[in-house]
């Protein structure tokens, strides 16, 4: 530990108490390696304070002594954007004492959580009150409201309901000189100028450590229908999408998955079964839910799945019969980035293009990459109505992950990305861009969206204090130059 880390830590220690400062190794260890294990830091310790207030003070102490700051959740990121530097050069500051969910009001439609908060409890105490927080995810009883203000996390309900920009309306945080930014007033209009809560959606701890947010809380569901459908290609999916949303506005997620992935989680997935009897190479699960519960979704969805049937959009389907079914549906599609991690070293990629293209962008991208490095298998999951699928590349059968991560997967990365950038996309569609797209945002974003990031950084965090090394470098590089 430096002196300065170490006066730190004693700082932290006389404003928050000794529970407050983690220095066992042993303690700090699981929380140096993301969740997909591509990423190992180091900090010689952990802070986490359990107000806002003690919060403040560290971080001004932080900065009067120069010590850099990783701001963490739930550490759930998907691009290694919680994970410390590796030269130890950072504390890691938590937030899991700071977890109250301070208030939910029914008749305001609104919760006010704490960063700390794991998504489960806030959906939890949601329902307690007979509201509910639209927004989910598979990595939900770990990720915080913090980690998902901060990466604007989307999920499986985005197609209704929005990301987190959508679904928060205030945020209380404290930025790098210490700082209290007090924006959980829930304003219907406010116009004094930048939107502060907007720019910390997203900033990916690099402008500030959220403390915490109020959410939009919508009714509770009362009544939902689920179906796990076969059909032939993305774009029959989208065209059956488009149909759903033109008779119905109840449809709350649709996702996609090709046979093969199916076929991985059905293989690594203790338990999983396939929810249709025949192969298929492309399936749909779709969920419509509302809050009347004397709207007959099931018998909606039944007709317009039998129609497109008739029509030769759809080759087999299953209504969820019983709520266990159709829980039985969302596990496996919550499963499938873990048994896509079981199937062997393979390079991820959260992409977006606008809904129209990602049917051709899942073809051609396919084939295009497939037919670069030849035995590879790239196919996309995901979020089909938000033009958003997780991309994968799957080394060849037999390859090390050594030699697929050393050899091939950068340059497999690039081409994906270049074909989203062809089309107008997105490198990085909901996780963020962390440590692991820092070098491809720098490569493919225009000069005046590099400079306007960098610009934003600076003025918040003139000495790079807040999660350095993430989202945005300060070093010029060749499209500022
Ligand atoms: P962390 O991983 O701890 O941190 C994430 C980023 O936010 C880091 O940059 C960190 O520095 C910063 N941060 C954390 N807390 C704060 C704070 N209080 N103030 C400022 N900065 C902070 N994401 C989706 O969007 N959609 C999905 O469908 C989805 N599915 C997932 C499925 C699985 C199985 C897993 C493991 C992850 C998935 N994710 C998904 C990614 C992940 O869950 C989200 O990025 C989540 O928002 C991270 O929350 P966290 O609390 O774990 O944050």
């Amino acid at each position: 530990m430096t002196p300065a880390q170490t006066q730190l830590t004693e700082t932290a220690r006389r404003i928050a108490g000794p529970r407050a400062v983690t220095t066992d190794p042993a303690d700090i260890e699981p929380w140096l390696t993301d969740w997909r294990g591509r990423f190992h830091g180091a900090a010689p310790a952990i802070l986490s304070p359990d107000t806002t207030q003690a919060t403040a003070e560290i971080v001004r102490a932080a900065r009067d002594l120069g010590v850099a700051l990783v701001p963490q959740g739930g550490n759930t990121s998907m691009v290694g954007g919680a994970t410390p530097p590796g030269d130890g050069s950072a504390l890691i500051l938590s937030t899991r004492r700071l977890r109250a969910i301070r208030n939910i009001d029914a008749d305001a439609r609104q919760a006010v959580a704490e960063a700390g908060a794991i998504l489960a409890d806030v959906h939890a105490a949601a329902s307690d009150a007979g509201m509910r927080f639209p927004l989910t995810l598979g990595a939900r009883g770990s990720a915080t409201i913090g980690g998902l203000v901060s990466t604007n996390a989307g999920g499986t309900q985005v197609l209704r309901f929005g990301t987190m920009r959508r679904l928060v309306t205030g945020v209380e945080a404290v930025l790098p000189d210490g700082s209290v930014h007090d924006g959980l007033s829930p304003l219907k209009k406010d116009n004094r100028g930048y939107d502060l809560t907007q720019l910390l959606i997203g900033a990916e701890g690099t402008l500030g450590i959220v403390t915490a947010a109020a959410l939009s809380l919508v009714p509770a569901i009362a009544t939902r229908a689920v179906a796990w459908a076969g059909v032939g290609s993305p774009s029959d999916a989208l065209a059956l999408l488009r149909r759903m949303q033109a008779a119905t506005d109840t449809v709350e997620s649709f996702e996609i998955l090709p046979g093969s992935t199916l076929a991985l989680a059905v293989a690594h997935v203790p338990g999983a079964r396939a929810p249709l009897a025949g192969a298929h190479a492309w399936h749909v699960l779709i969920e419509m839910a509302g809050s009347d519960a004397t709207a007959r979704l099931d018998a909606m969805l039944e007709t317009l799945l039998g129609d497109a049937m008739s029509d030769g959009l759809v080759a087999d389907a299953a209504i969820a019969a019983s709520e266990a079914q159709a829980d039985a549906f969302w596990r496996l599609r919550d499963s499938l980035s873990a048994a896509e991690r079981a199937g062997g070293p393979a390079s991820q990629h959260d992409i977006s293009v606008p809904v129209d293209a990602m049917p051709r962008f899942m073809i051609e991208a396919a084939a295009a990459i497939e037919a670069a490095f030849p035995g590879t298998h790239a196919s996309g999951f995901g979020h089909l109505g938000d033009g958003n699928i997780h991309f994968h590349v799957r080394a060849p059968a037999g390859m090390s992950a050594e030699r697929w991560y050393g050899d091939h997967a950068a340059r497999a990365t690039r081409m994906v990305h270049d074909l989203v950038v062809a089309m107008g996309g997105s490198i990085s569609a909901e996780h963020g861009i962390g440590q692991m797209k820092v070098d491809e945002l720098t490569r493919t974003a225009s000069p005046a969206r590099l400079a306007a990031l960098r610009a934003i950084k600076t003025a918040f965090d003139p000495h790079g204090l807040f999660n350095p090394g993430k989202l945005v470098t300060l070093a010029p590089d060749r499209a500022s130059t």
